[in-house]
């Protein structure tokens, strides 16, 4: 006697090779192996096309920056308000938006910790004070320097998918070193 693979019924075997009960059930079993199948081919092709698709790597290139930016500024306060408040929700916030400026979406002297409802999106960036806490922690010529007009970028998908294996990987790196 074994349990049958699809209702958990005890059945005879014929063949030690039997899995289910009746005629009913092996039907089933296959209606289930061939949905599994669809699902699986399904998830390939939605990871082939994510992978040549240019506008998701780009989204993943940003959140790998991003998340880089808010581990190297960790336990720092608020760029624009000083915050330190760790009860609060933290953004890594740009100083020239991605939308304005995208050519500066993945310059590390943009992006900074940022409290997430009080100036991010309350005070749209807060970007006045964000200039003066910017100034204070990289100094006035790298503002000036971000300030500055500065060629367009055209990332090709080979690029973006660069940028973002390096920012994962400088953030595990900098993980390890806070480990140490
Ligand atoms: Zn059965
Ligand atoms: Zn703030």
């Amino acid at each position: 006697m074994k349990p049958c693979k699809v209702c958990g019924k005890e059945f005879d075997q014929f063949k030690t090779t039997q899995r289910v009960c009746s005629p009913v059930c092996a039907l089933e079993l296959s209606r289930e192996k061939a949905a599994r199948t669809r699902k699986s081919v399904t998830r390939q092709m939605r990871k082939d096309f994510n992978a040549s698709d240019r506008s998701y790597q780009l989204k993943k290139a940003q959140e790998s920056f991003n998340g880089y930016i808010r581990e190297r500024d960790k336990g720092m306060g608020c760029i624009s308000c000083g915050t330190t408040d760790e009860s609060l929700r933290y953004d890594a916030g740009h100083y020239r938006t991605t939308g304005a400026h995208p050519e500066l979406r993945f310059a590390e002297d943009n992006c900074h910790r940022q409290c997430h409802y009080n100036c991010n999106i309350n005070r749209s960036g807060n970007i006045t004070d964000y200039r003066i806490g910017l100034v204070r922690r990289i100094g006035s010529e790298r503002v000036e320097w971000l300030e500055r007009d500065h060629p367009a970028k055209k990332y090709t998908l080979d690029e973006i998918i660069e940028i973002k294996l390096k920012y994962r990987k400088k953030l595990k790196e900098l993980k390890l070193a806070r480990e140490l």
